[in-house]
């Protein structure tokens, strides 16, 4: 092992499989109907109107979002291998290697207007953090808004992008990445600590598996959003949130702006307490809010 400058614990070209040895990292475990359908919840399953298993694709929300319009179809779910422009946030790149992390994207339907949608970003990150708790992956953390944190360091991201009337029916991509096992050639381009699943856990992963997991939990929140809400996400977000109680800046613009962490509002909007005693709410936006140095 070696380490990078970003403070991951880099491979060298080798990746410890559960109970059988090593496994080499340029022969790794492809996406397969099979492989994912044998652990699909079967309620999920039935939801779906059409799943698509990619090689390289531009980006899984476009892929969806294109789907969509040429062929009329909703409740679409696309996994890709690999992304060649995959995205995050206002513009970010979500960069990743051939089959070493998950490209997940999920187009669902609504009868409700965006503006109920508040708050779904985050409580996609208590899906996908359910999904890994579930595959064996421990002490995962969620940073406001759409943030996955392993050892204190980024292993995955959600974007959630809306189409359609903001005031009447609408469809929502929910797009995830997560680094699974990350090329040292990716890894060396990403532009702050991050982590992938292999490195933190000390069993072996199936990546089919934790697809299954992740479209099982996602399908069951897009399922129930409607009459949920975010309310029923907000403790256990908040619990897993990696900035709580500590100082945090908030960069919005060219203003920046320091406090206390105070958890988030039942809409989903982070709260910091300034140093004169004002709590400010932030939400949505070109907002990035990082733990002060
Ligand atoms: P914010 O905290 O505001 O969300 P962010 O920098 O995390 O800001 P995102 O849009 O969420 O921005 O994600 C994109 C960013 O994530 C990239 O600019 C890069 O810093 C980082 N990144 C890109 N690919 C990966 C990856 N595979 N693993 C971890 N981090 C990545």
């Amino acid at each position: 092992m070696v380490s990078s400058p970003l403070g991951k614990s880099r491979k060298l070209n080798i990746t410890k499989k559960h109970g059988d040895g090593y496994k080499l990292a340029n022969n790794p475990e492809l996406l397969s109907v099979s492989g994912i359908n044998a652990s699909l919840d079967a309620k999920a399953a039935a939801c779906i109107g059409h799943l698509a298993l990619l090689g390289t694709i531009d980006s899984t929300n476009s892929f969806v979002k294109r789907f969509s319009e040429e062929h009329g179809q909703t409740q679409i779910v696309a996994l890709a291998e690999r992304q060649t422009a995959g995205r995050g946030r206002h513009g970010r790149k979500w960069l990743s290697s051939f089959a070493g992390g998950i490209n997940l994207s999920i187009l669902w339907e609504f009868e409700m207007g965006a503006s109920f949608l508040e708050g779904m970003s985050l409580a996609a990150g208590v899906a996908v953090r359910r999904a890994l708790t579930q595959m064996g992956v421990p002490g995962v953390q969620l940073k406001w808004p759409n943030d996955l944190f392993l050892s204190e360091k980024k292993v995955g991201g959600i974007l959630l992008e809306v189409l359609g009337d903001p005031s009447g029916p609408c469809s929502v991509i929910v797009g995830v990445g997560i680094n699974h096992c990350i090329s040292d050639a990716v890894g060396d381009n990403i532009d702050q600590p991050f982590t992938d699943i292999l490195s933190e856990v000390p069993g072996y992963v199936s990546r089919n598996a934790l697809c299954a997991a992740l479209i099982s939990q996602l399908i069951e929140l897009l399922d129930s959003y409607e009459s949920t809400g975010f309310i029923d996400y907000r403790d256990e977000w908040q619990k897993y949130d990696i900035t709580l109680g500590k100082k945090c800046t908030i960069q919005t613009g060219k203003k920046s702006i320091t406090g206390m962490a105070m958890g988030i509002d039942s809409n989903g909007a982070i709260i910091l307490r300034t140093e004169d005693g004002q709590e400010i709410r932030f939400a949505g936006g070109n907002l990035s809010l990082r733990l002060a140095q």
